[in-house]
């Protein structure tokens, strides 16, 4: 237990912290996934993959801020570059070539991305590629799948909280709304389709033939399951855009990890439009859409006629572009190869600690992350995947228990988003964790 305490800086612990931050911030978070029982843990500091906090409690990070950090924590080549251009300011009224440089690497790395805008997040990624597609087709409805997270905008949040009291029939899934108070509207013009299943998919969005802006498509949707989507799945919606005049918008927030050029790389057709994030701003806040030229004409200010006026203060901000593009340069063919390696070691190792516990348990994932799910056979859909809330409380003492007696951090989903910083030990011990935990679980 002590040899993970390494320093006792801080006057007040985490919990009188969050007693304070309770007075002022409801649940005491600024983001619900910072919320933990019975209260968060404030943070010290970062290094690689290991996080201290101000406890002094010491664990490994396969969360790596929500999937952002590729890199792991407070790289020295990101942190001289930051540092470097924070002495020369931090955000200006004016262009900085930055945006510029990050733009090239990002637009060499996928052929279908002919030109790209910055934001500040994957959720104004995803909402730019929403009013982008809306701009250039005339058109109001989007359809996205059923459970699929694409961050915050009201469109992008139907049918997140989908479960089995609300979900409707498969070939009619609701629109359910996330947030309370969430328009008529909105919920209207979200069409829902099940994923990975052409034929449903395809008879629902038929439904809505000349209506269709965007179909949205994560293609590693984490929520989802993480089960990667079919090629054959991907194939029919590219086609059936074509045939009836929507844009095929993928959501690569996450997935862009997956491969040199993202996870699209790995289907023979390309969307038109993709939005990106997390690990693109190298550890700062970002978000970025990228696709074809003429559709992205719909931003261009020396047009007549401009379709889509878009803007944002902190939007190109020249420390988050300086931050990605050295993470960026950093994550080369080389780097992605060997750290989807390490990721599928891992997935090895912890399929052998499965079958050594004998427990009911399967992983799905793709490239450098994956997610546990307490069943024998991996979840093919949504539906499958979702987790009931007997199931939900199982999986929250299991992230307890990794927490607190195994020094594990992972996302909440029973995920684990891997960094290039993380070698064969922490694979070992990470196996080795779930392995006890298997035991201790059964
Ligand atoms: N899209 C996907 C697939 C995501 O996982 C996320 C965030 O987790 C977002 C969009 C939203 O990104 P952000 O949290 O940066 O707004």
């Amino acid at each position: 237990e002590n040899l993970h305490v390494i320093s006792r800086k801080h006057k007040r612990t985490s919990e009188e912290i969050y007693h304070q931050a309770c007075q002022l911030i409801p649940g005491g978070v600024s983001r619900n996934t910072l919320f933990h029982k019975p209260y968060p843990h404030y943070i010290n500091q970062a290094s690689g993959c290991y996080v201290t906090d101000i406890e002094g409690v010491q664990r490994i990070d396969f969360a790596n801020n929500m999937a952002a950090l590729i890199h792991g924590h407070a790289h020295p080549q990101i942190v001289d570059a930051v540092i470097e251009q924070i002495r020369k300011g931090t955000a200006y009224t004016l262009a900085t070539e930055a945006e510029v440089l990050h733009a090239q690497l990002l637009c060499d790395r996928a052929p279908g991305f002919e030109k790209i805008r910055f934001v500040n997040s994957g959720t104004e990624a995803v909402m730019a590629v929403i009013k982008a597609s809306r701009a250039f087709t005339g058109r109001a409805k989007i359809t996205k799948a059923e459970g699929a997270y694409h961050g915050t905008y009201d469109y992008a949040e139907v049918s997140q909280a989908a479960n089995p009291t609300n979900w409707g029939d498969l070939n009619q899934p609701n629109s359910v709304p996330l947030a309370s108070g969430t328009p008529q509207g909105v919920l209207n013009d979200v069409i829902i389709y099940p994923y990975n299943d052409i034929e449903r998919t395809l008879a629902i969005l038929d439904e809505h033939a000349d209506e269709i802006a965007c179909v949205l498509v994560d293609p590693v949707p984490h929520r989802v399951g993480l089960m990667p989507g079919k090629p054959e799945f991907i194939e029919a919606i590219y086609k059936w855009t074509r045939k009836n005049g929507a844009l095929l918008a993928f959501d690569e927030v996450v997935t862009f990890r997956v491969g040199y050029g993202g996870a699209q790389q790995n289907y023979s057709v390309k969307p038109d439009l993709t939005a990106l994030g997390k690990i693109i701003g190298g550890g700062f806040p970002v978000g970025a859409f990228a696709g074809r030229s003429d559709i992205m004409k719909v931003l261009d200010p020396r047009e007549s006629k401009l379709l889509f006026p878009h803007s944002g203060t902190f939007s190109a901000n020249p420390v988050s572009m300086t931050a990605g593009r050295v993470a960026m340069e950093l994550f080369d063919e080389e780097a992605i190869l060997k750290l989807n390696a390490l990721t599928k070691k891992a997935i090895a190792q912890i399929r052998e600690a499965i079958k050594i516990a004998d427990v009911p348990v399967s992983i799905t994932g793709a490239g450098s992350m994956f997610r546990l799910h307490l069943k024998s056979k991996a979840p093919a859909t949504y539906r499958e995947a979702y987790q009931n809330q007997e199931t939900k409380a199982r999986v929250d003492e299991m992230l307890d228990y990794l927490f607190y007696k195994e020094k594990i951090m992972m996302i909440n989903t029973l995920a684990c988003m891997f960094s290039t910083v993380m070698t064969q030990k922490e694979i070992d011990i990470l196996s080795q964790a779930f392995l006890n935990m298997f035991k201790q679980f059964k």
